[in-house]
């Protein structure tokens, strides 16, 4: 399909550029043929256009169009189009024309090249952006702030995360002060991404430093309690471990299916049964969730029995019925169930199960990308803590 928008933005730079030529031209009084070979230019940029082959009207509109103050902005907005519509390769020709021209003043060249920088992170050419970006930071004061901003997005992208907190700081200014809403929670992911790592290599010292960080910037952080959880599971600390955990319904429902077998696990480590039973009863009561709802039943089945825990999710489907709860129902029931039912039921549970891996288990609130994987940055939008747990029948 023709990008009508597109296509007249071309012909528009390019009637532009054509104009600009007549203009300097005839006010330099330059030779006849001069003025023919630029009317040319632009009538074969024209045809090409009119033809659609936009690389090669890209190409006329880079030889002819001379660059210069008047003409400036037309090729980076040329530019800057060709980025939005995914053009990559002939975004960065363009741009890189105009950074060859060391006759344009310092802050146009300057433009240019964050332009250009833009242009590389499109095409994943991070370390390109990288090396323009810092010289912007350190050679232009208005545009320090924007290009910081794309530094971040770059260390973001290559996992250097210690380089991306670096940013974040110089961004604002100062160490360890209060950054604003926006960057705070970012922020701490950054730190939440060094105490993996380091939990990871097992240096629990660098670990909980950079928890401790993560919760300073943003106390709220969920990942840094979940992951807080975790170092103390790991340093054989249940209890701290439980208190821990335990904030994170509070701070956000959404994640309690993220918490619970760690929990249960903990739980289990100080042998406190009928504490983890009420506090599962609870989390049911308040903040209902299949996971929950699936974990109660087994711990009924294990300690009671089949028939008791059928029972329990009997009720609670009825007053909130759900495909995983559903398939768990039948599980209870398979058991007690001989010949042609217990064939039937095998079926249907088959069937079930193959309903619930068809369906995403994760989505993001921003923009709709959906998964069976957690992920603390939507790798589609790039948003943090957009992907959650899928809610509904067919999810929690
Ligand atoms: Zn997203």
């Amino acid at each position: 399909m023709v990008d009508l928008t597109f296509f007249f933005f071309l012909l528009a730079a390019i009637a532009i550029g054509w104009l600009l030529g007549r203009r300097s031209v005839r006010k330099k009084v330059v030779r006849d043929d001069q003025q023919q070979t630029l009317a040319q230019s632009y009538a074969q940029g024209l045809n090409y256009l009119l033809n659609e082959r936009h690389d090669d009207a890209i190409d006329k509109f880079i030889d002819a169009l001379e660059v210069s103050s008047a003409t400036f902005d037309t090729h980076l907005a040329l530019g800057n189009q060709l980025r939005k519509r995914g053009e990559h390769d002939q975004a960065i020709r363009v741009h890189q024309n105009l950074l060859a021209r060391p006759s344009l003043a310092r802050a146009s060249q300057q433009r240019a090249q964050l332009e250009l920088a833009r242009d590389y992170i499109a095409a994943g050419w991070l370390d390109r952006a990288e090396r323009l970006l810092q010289e912007l930071v350190e050679n232009s004061s208005e545009l320090r702030n924007t290009s910081l901003e794309h530094l971040v997005e770059v260390y973001r992208d290559e996992r250097e995360w210690a380089k991306a907190i670096h940013a974040v700081n110089l961004l604002h200014g100062r160490r360890f002060k209060r950054l604003s809403a926006e960057w705070a929670p970012i922020q701490a992911h950054f730190c939440c991404e060094l105490a993996e790592e380091a939990i990871n290599t097992k240096d629990y010292l660098s670990a909980r430093k950079h928890i401790d960080a993560a919760l300073g910037y943003d106390r709220n952080s969920v990942r840094a309690n979940l992951l807080w959880g975790r170092l103390e599971h790991l340093l054989n600390r249940p209890r701290e471990a439980i208190k821990v955990l335990q904030r994170i319904p509070r701070q956000s429902p959404d994640y309690i299916p993220e918490i619970l077998e760690l929990l249960i696990t903990c739980y289990e480590a100080i042998g406190d049964e009928k504490g983890l039973d009420r506090y599962l009863e609870s989390l049911l009561r308040e903040h209902p969730s299949n996971s929950v709802l699936i974990a109660l039943t087994e711990r009924i089945h294990q300690q009671q029995s089949e028939a008791a825990a059928a029972e329990f999710m009997g009720k609670q489907l009825a007053l909130r019925p759900s495909l995983r709860g559903l398939g768990h129902f039948i599980d209870l029931h398979i058991d007690s169930t001989q010949g042609r039912a217990r064939e039937n039921l095998s079926l249907l549970k088959t069937l079930i199960d193959q309903l619930i891996a068809s369906r995403p288990h994760y989505r993001c609130g921003n923009c709709g990308f959906s998964g069976n994987q957690l992920h603390w940055l939507c790798p589609s939008c790039k948003h943090w803590d957009s992907v959650r747990s899928v809610k509904g029948v067919e999810g929690e």
